[in-house]
């Protein structure tokens, strides 16, 4: 790398495996020079994450579940300790029902639909409100989102509805912060396979349906989100904040099926 993240500290939250996006936008950066620290969710994902931070030198600060405040609380309070300032923080945490993430939307129940908007959007909010304090020379805080929060796409649902909440929260997140010279973007990513892209129905559908019809024609890797982010994380943004920047090889200025694109 070039060391464009040289001298940074980042907290990177939604790392479960190495397919995850989190991984490759902890890759970019690190490439580039930045010092990073990871969380888990739970002792399942803890045996995943340990040697993903150890290829990096990244620092584990340990378990956080968005839905237990005191785990949110615990990492911040080692990140205090150990580092006692933040660079960036990269939110990459979703969650709905398996069992709601195909279907009509019309039957997402009103308890999936509480849990998925708190795990999938408020926890962006819990985490700025704390990293904030350790951001006092500036900051850029970065989420991850899906063009479902535009566009109906078959099967996404409630999940589409919380990106569309998780993009306005970007919006107001960037108002409350920018004086502080804190940045917060999203990354419309186009679709990965991942283990929470693994809950979506008829996913490797929707993939080859990306693959056909998207300008570029072709899906998108990790490592080209990751690199997308690292635009995001740095001084190279320095101006840029309240935006949701797609990674999506085009797809989302396409108002139609391509010509060439072979029936499905
Ligand atoms: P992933 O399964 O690798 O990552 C999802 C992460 O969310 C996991 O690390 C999981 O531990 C974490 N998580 C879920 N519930 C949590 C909770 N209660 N507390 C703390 N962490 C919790 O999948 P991914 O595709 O890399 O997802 C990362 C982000 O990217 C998500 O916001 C997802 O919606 C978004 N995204 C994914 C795609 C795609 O096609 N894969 C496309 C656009 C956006």
């Amino acid at each position: 790398g070039t060391g464009l993240m040289k001298g940074k500290r980042g907290l990177i939250i939604g790392l479960a495996n190495n397919k995850s996006i989190a991984w490759g936008i902890a890759k970019s950066c690190a490439d580039q020079g930045a010092e990073l620290a990871f969380t888990y969710q739970g002792d399942a994902l803890k045996k995943r994450v340990e040697p993903l931070a150890a290829e990096l030198n990244a620092i584990v600060c340990g378990h956080c579940d968005v839905t237990e405040p005191e785990t949110i609380e615990e990492v911040f309070r080692h990140l205090e300790k150990t580092w006692g300032r933040l660079d960036f923080v990269v939110h990459a945490v979703a969650f709905s029902d398996k069992d709601e993430l195909t279907g009509r939307y019309i039957d997402t129940t009103r308890d999936n639909f509480g849990r998925t908007m708190d795990i999938s959007v408020y926890s962006l909010t819990s985490i700025a409100k704390r990293a904030e304090p350790l951001m006092s020379s500036g900051g850029s805080i970065l989420t991850l989102t899906y063009y479902g929060a535009e566009k109906v796409m078959p099967h996404y649902n409630v999940m589409g509805v919380a990106k569309a909440a998780l993009e306005a929260s970007v919006r107001y997140l960037a108002a409350d912060l920018g004086p502080n010279r804190i940045r917060v973007n999203a990354l419309s990513a186009g679709p990965i396979k991942t283990l929470a892209a693994s809950g979506i129905g008829d996913f490797r559908y929707i993939l080859r349906w990306n693959e056909y019809n998207s300008p570029m024609r072709k899906t998108v890797t990790i490592e080209e989100v990751g690199d997308a982010a690292l635009y995001l994380l740095s001084d190279l943004s320095r101006s840029v904040t309240g935006e949701v920047h797609h990674v999506d090889a085009g797809y989302h200025v396409v108002g139609m099926k391509a010509v060439d694109a072979p029936d499905m």
